[in-house]
């Protein structure tokens, strides 16, 4: 088969030198390889016995050199696999690329397998065998060993989820990966195919790589925590109680956002009859709801707007603010369910995307359907997180302060007493 070089698509007859990047499966022609063969070159020439600080040395020396090459980041990720892989065959030592990124474990696995349909049309019929029950365990959750049909063991991926952080290690496993109990035949081509696929798939896919003996232990690093993910929540919170705050704590454990921004609304001040808490005593007792959480802000964009915001609008002003970052709207199940009904709902739909907390054997089914037509119909990114959030309503609340019954369990200590000190909802 004629080969073709990564970076100009030219293409490579058989008696043509090449550089070849034998971990990716790709070529570089003569004058496109040129920068990329002289890095090897101390790599190389690495004693069998080398010891981990020389490597370390000479990795660093490469990666700086890398840098300055004009190549693309694409290309760049698959010279510098080659040099992994390249230390690996010269000391023997053992060696796993394992790539990653951070999101919800649905998202997570729902990305393993679009990629791995995707390669398999390569791959005449490729059938991933999930081992192990993903929801019962916090940890080390989802084994996907990948499978021809003549059951010709491809590759071995391993979903690791904790902290909200999602690393994906997808494998060639041709031995010393501490998987022995398999025999393995290997396609380097193959778990290639699968990166880019992963990478083209998911926009919050991060190049970071880190190297281990055992795929299938992985240890996560908190800075690895990185992405590009913003979170809104938004409501009335009038007031805010334990239900909102389990929602938000939940989308930064397990939604992979770097940071929650939670905003409240403005309302109309006599909305039917209802007393409703000033904006900045709402605004306050947001504070007092997260005051303990790390990469949370509370924003009174809303509050300070001359008119009621509708969410798309507060969205694409959150947007032109952070045009980097991908936005996440956090809601409730019921809510989501209506979105199509709400101002500008498609608009909404195919623009941004959402965080919805699950509550266990709440509709669930019927969740799941949407989550599905949304996507379907609008390209709708979805998280779904399980929410272990108390069912409460801030008018439970209000009608038990005008009854003077306890609120403790509904809201947070410190709302709690604001709420009595300032004598709100009376
Ligand atoms: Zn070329």
């Amino acid at each position: 088969m004629a080969k073709e070089c990564a970076v100009c698509g030219k293409t490579i007859s058989l008696l043509e030198k090449s550089v070849k990047l034998k971990y990716a499966g790709a070529h570089l022609c003569m004058d496109c390889g040129a920068e990329a063969a002289g890095l090897y070159a101390q790599a190389d020439e690495l004693p069998q016995d080398a010891a981990d600080g020389y490597i370390s040395s000479v990795k660093k020396d490469f990666y700086e050199e890398l840098n300055k090459t004009s190549y693309s980041p694409y290309v760049k990720s698959m010279i510098k696999d080659q040099l992994i892989y390249t230390i690996a065959a010269r000391t023997g030592r053992k060696v796993s690329i394992c790539k990653y990124f951070r999101a919800g474990f649905d998202e997570c696995t729902e990305v393993i397998r679009a990629s791995c349909s995707a390669v398999s049309e390569n791959y005449i019929q490729l059938n991933p065998v999930i081992i192990g029950d993903v929801k019962q365990c916090t940890f080390v959750c989802e084994k996907i060993y990948l499978m021809r049909s003549d059951s010709y063991v491809s590759m071995y991926v391993n979903l690791i989820n904790t902290g909200g952080i999602s690393v994906i290690t997808a494998v060639s496993a041709g031995g010393g990966n501490g998987l022995s109990n398999i025999d393995w035949g290997t396609e380097k081509a193959f778990v290639s195919e699968f990166w880019k696929s992963v990478r083209e798939k998911n926009r919050g896919f991060m190049e970071k790589e880190i190297e281990v003996a055992d795929p299938s232990n992985v240890k996560i690093d908190q800075s690895m925590a990185l992405t590009n993910r913003i979170g809104i929540l938004g409501g009335t919170f009038d007031p805010i109680h334990l239900g909102h705050k389990a929602l938000g704590e939940a989308a930064l454990r397990e939604g992979g956002i770097d940071k929650l921004i939670v905003m409240p609304a403005r309302v109309q001040p006599f909305k039917q009859g209802k007393k409703s808490a000033e904006g900045h005593h709402r605004f306050e007792m947001c504070r007092l709801t997260f005051e303990d959480a790390e990469n949370v802000e509370i924003s009174d964009y809303e509050l300070n707007n001359e008119s009621l915001s509708y969410t798309y609008d507060t969205l694409k002003f959150m947007q032109e603010i952070y045009p980097d970052k991908k936005l996440y709207f956090i809601l409730g199940t019921d809510s989501y369910l209506k979105l199509e009904d709400w101002y500008k709902g498609l608009r909404l739909l195919e623009n941004f995307s959402f965080i919805v907390g699950d509550r266990p054997g709440y509709r669930e089914a019927e969740l799941d359907e949407a989550i599905k037509k949304y996507r379907s119909k609008y390209g709708t990114d979805t998280i779904k997180i399980t929410a272990d959030m108390p069912d409460i309503s801030a008018t439970e609340i209000r009608e038990a302060l005008k009854a003077d019954k306890s609120i403790g369990h509904l809201v947070t200590e410190a709302v709690e007493r604001y709420i009595r000190e300032n004598g709100l909802y009376n």
